[in-house]
């Protein structure tokens, strides 16, 4: 028997309770008397979030200063993936000196709807690009001794229905598109752990879904890590554990425990489940605990290395050959977020920058002459005339304006879905009023995804930061006055209007989201359309040079292809590009893509130099996933490999063919399946079609169900008068907080009132009152939310006796006190 074995024998039931869930917001449990240490855990994915007394996992309380690095849409948008292992191994470092063992990144899901609250922190809306990013991130992180947590597994695409929401996809989509980064980082980098997602996947938890936690990730794929919960994801803590769900966060709740406890006593919980999923935690405690608390890391370097990484990332919209600027010209500069720069996103990854330095700082560092106007308030939506006639004022003898804008945190954030895809409203109605002014205007543009620009026609040049991180303003600098040219691509398709989206209109606006488009996600739905509705391509990005691409060539050996073709820097600028490679599979009986992604490579070449570009795969990468067979199949015929400087801009191609893979015959009855076949009428698929593609009928929740239940949102109980006093007591903590803040002078802690405040006001109404009561340490206990539930559902005996007959656990190992 090997001494993990051994250790599992000796620990009691109790223990092993224990062991499966945290004692805090962020830490397990300890066993003193067998000597098993507790390890931290903290959010990531852009930084690290290590808060003091007060914990939250809403971003909410103070944390340590740490550096903020540009968010996933950013890192993804410099399609060079080695700015994100060097971004993970420097947060790596901050995690030993600040005593954490794991970091909760990289968030790698997918970005279907532009509209999700959550796509700044999301790399890309394809896979593969995904899995190569979040791979990268996590031997960044892992290389250093720190453990990671591969979030949010699986289907979690949008916020205003993650706690409680069933994401309704065919099985095809699901793993080509919604799995195949997990898959890949999994096998390609055994993180330390995989935090499970809130919602549900086709009826199922993912908190209790055997089918996604064990026969999907630990079986096929070769999982050995622990899988975490989401903080508050969990619903019924004993089919987690027998699904594979080992550590419940935050913790501890002592109804979860008992459940354990009774349930392995009684014998319904397997006790070989039970010792297997200590045994995952015990082990993760060993691989993770050894850090060197305490040990400095340069802060410095940091930030350099968070404004380098910002200036490779930032992606080139438009340039009418504006841009770059002469720093001898003096210019007028408009938008709050010159000087409040929008470096990050809000919620969980909410970091306190250690240094920062906004556009304007760079400016004056600069020593660049400008007049400056805010034009809007950053913590505004609407538009305030006295700061637009200012703005429009000094416009008026500008002869070259540049605007700062963008999305700021009331519009988008964790925890809630954005409502449109327009800008803010004070500043739409600016740039509006800006543009018929004639004059030469840049738009330095900041937000985790994109946003309609009506206006653009009229504008000489956008640059797109993203969420820069710290150093951003500085990037910013850089790249519009040549300092550096920029490089990089969107990883997303970015639509003209949010009207272009597919199935738009059906986003978040039930708990059973139906994934009507299958696998024509971003770029795979819009090649079919020729580009309609695209306002800028996937992979697309603008540059101070040009490049021309010759001499394609292919290599083919067994089970690899590799392609290569020269790159030449024909224009004046040093500069960086990105070159991808497409694949068209051979027309057959099984619906696709146009093409997919399969490779890309970043060169950086001189004026005038040329460098040769190898970029690789495996044939089983070409595979589709046949859903009678449940395998991937890769379909013999001729494939077409085309090399492009964006997914609309194929410059070189080359044709190969398979003849040797087994061949199986096609899952799909086209006739059945009309629209999957014809995507450009995608849009008018009808629900009997896409159930036809399920391979069931959708259920929706049941009429003769009790009308409320754990998994109500918050917002649901207002339709009762108990049920609206608890929400409005709920919120009105988010009100009050709000209302204090329109009494503060304009500053920091205003500014910090108010975005808190709202945040509450739009998040809470969205959550469970299941993940309210797990995640409220001990607040709002798990038999209290329950009773109310009967209350509710008009049972005031049962409700009340319920919410007086407290569940409690005994004591945990070391007789830690729970946090408050
Ligand atoms: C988020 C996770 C995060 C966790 C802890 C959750 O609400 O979805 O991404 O890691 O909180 O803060």
């Amino acid at each position: 028997m090997n001494t993990l074995d051994k250790l599992v024998q000796e620990m009691t039931i109790e223990e092993k309770a224990a062991l499966m869930a945290g004692v805090d917001f962020w830490k397990t449990n300890p066993i003193p008397r067998l000597s098993i240490p507790s390890i931290y855990m903290t959010d990531g994915p852009c930084g690290l979030r290590k808060q003091g007394e007060q914990t939250d996992h809403l971003g909410l309380n103070k944390s340590e200063a740490t550096t903020s690095f540009p968010t996933g849409a950013t890192l993804a948008a410099s399609w060079n993936p080695e700015n994100t292992r060097l971004m993970g191994a420097a947060i790596a470092q901050e995690c030993h000196h600040f005593g954490v063992n794991i970091l909760l990144g990289p968030a790698v899901n997918i970005k279907r709807n532009p509209r999700c609250g959550r796509n700044f922190e999301y790399f890309s809306e394809d896979p593969y690009l995904s899995g190569v990013f979040g791979s990268a991130f996590v031997e960044g992180v892992q290389n250093e001794g720190i453990g990671v947590s591969l979030k949010h597994f699986a289907v979690n695409n949008n916020e205003n229905y993650r706690f409680m929401g069933d994401s309704v996809v065919d099985e095809r989509a699901l793993r080509e598109i919604y799995l195949k980064a997990f898959e890949m980082i999994v096998k390609n980098t055994q993180p330390a752990t995989v935090m499970c997602a809130y919602n549900k996947v086709n009826g199922v938890y993912c908190a209790e879904n055997y089918n996604l936690l064990t026969e999907i990730l630990r079986n096929e794929w070769g999982f050995d890590g622990v899988v975490v919960s989401d903080w508050g994801a969990v619903s019924n803590r004993v089919e987690g554990i027998k699904a594979g769900m080992d550590l419940e966060m935050p913790g501890d709740c002592e109804y979860f425990r008992k459940s354990i406890i009774d349930a392995a006593h009684n014998g319904s919980l397997p006790m070989s489940a039970l010792d297997q999923a200590v045994k995952n935690m015990l082990t993760l405690i060993q691989r993770t605990s050894d850090i060197r608390h305490g040990v400095d890391f340069d802060k410095e370097q940091h930030h350099l290395l968070s404004g380098e990484i910002a200036a490779d990332s930032a992606v080139l919209l438009k340039n009418d050959g504006c841009l770059p600027l002469n720093k001898e010209q003096k210019y007028v500069v408009i938008g709050d977020l010159f000087d409040k720069m929008r470096f990050q996103g809000a919620g969980s990854s909410l970091i306190n920058p250690a240094m920062m330095t906004t556009p304007k700082a760079a400016f004056d560092n600069r020593k660049i002459a400008y007049d400056f106007v805010r034009g809007y308030r950053e913590s505004e939506v609407l538009p305030e005339s006295h700061f637009e006639n200012e703005a429009l004022k000094v416009a008026e003898g500008a002869e070259v304006i540049l605007f700062f804008g963008g999305q700021t945190d009331y519009t988008e954030s964790e925890g809630y879905d954005r409502v449109n895809m327009s800008l803010p409203q004070n500043q739409l109605s600016l740039l509006n009023k800006l543009t018929k002014l004639n004059k030469k205007i840049i738009f330095v543009l900041f937000g985790g995804s994109p946003v309609e620009m009506p206006f653009e026609v009229k504008l000489g040049a956008v640059l797109n930061m993203y969420l820069p991180g710290q150093a951003g303003g500085e990037a910013a600098a850089k790249l519009l006055f040549g300092e550096k040219n920029p490089s990089g691509k969107l990883a997303e398709t970015w639509m003209e209007k949010y009207s272009d989206v597919p199935f738009g209109q059906e986003f978040v606006t039930n708990k059973t989201e139906l994934y009507k488009e299958s696998i024509y996600v971003g770029y795979r739905y819009f090649d079919h359309l020729q580009g309609k509705g695209v306002k800028y391509p996937f992979g697309y990005g603008l540059s101070y040079t040009r490049f021309n691409y010759t001499a394609p060539e292919i290599e083919c050996s067994n089970d690899h292809i590799i392609i290569r073709c020269q790159v030449t820097n024909t224009g004046g600028f040093n500069g960086g590009e990105i070159v991808q490679l497409y694949v068209a599979n051979p027309q057959t009986d099984v619906f696709k893509p146009v093409k997919e992604l399969r490779a890309f490579s970043k060169v950086y070449l001189n004026p005038g130099e040329t460098k040769k570009v190898e970029m690789h795969f495996d044939i089983k990468d070409l595979a589709y996933y046949n859903i009678q067979d449940k395998d991937w199949v890769v379909e013999n015929g001729e494939y077409r490999a085309m090399i492009g400087a964006s997914s609309e801009d194929i410059r070189l191609s080359v044709s190969f063919s398979i003849t040797d893979q087994p061949q199986i015959q096609s899952p799909y009855n086209q006739s059945k399946l009309p629209h999957y076949f014809a995507p450009e009428r995608l849009t008018e698929v009808p629900i009997s079609e896409f159930e036809a593609l399920l391979g069931r009928r959708i259920s929706y929740a049941s009429a003769d169900k009790p009308k409320f239940s754990l998994d109500s949102r918050l917002d649901e109980l207002t339709s009762s008068f108990i049920g609206r006093i608890f929400h409005n007591a709920v919120v009105g903590v988010g009100a009050k907080q709000f209302k204090k803040s329109q009494k503060l002078p304009e500053g920091p802690e205003r500014d910090m009132d108010r975005k808190n405040g709202m945040f509450l006001m739009k998040m809470m109404p969205n959550n469970s009152i299941r993940s309210m009561s797990v995640s409220s340490s001990g607040r709002f206990n798990y038999y209290v939310a329950s009773g109310l539930i009967d209350l509710l559902n008009g049972h005031p005996i049962k409700g009340i006796k319920r919410m007086l007959t407290k569940v409690t656990a005994p004591p945990l190992p070391g007789n830690q006190k729970r946090e408050k």
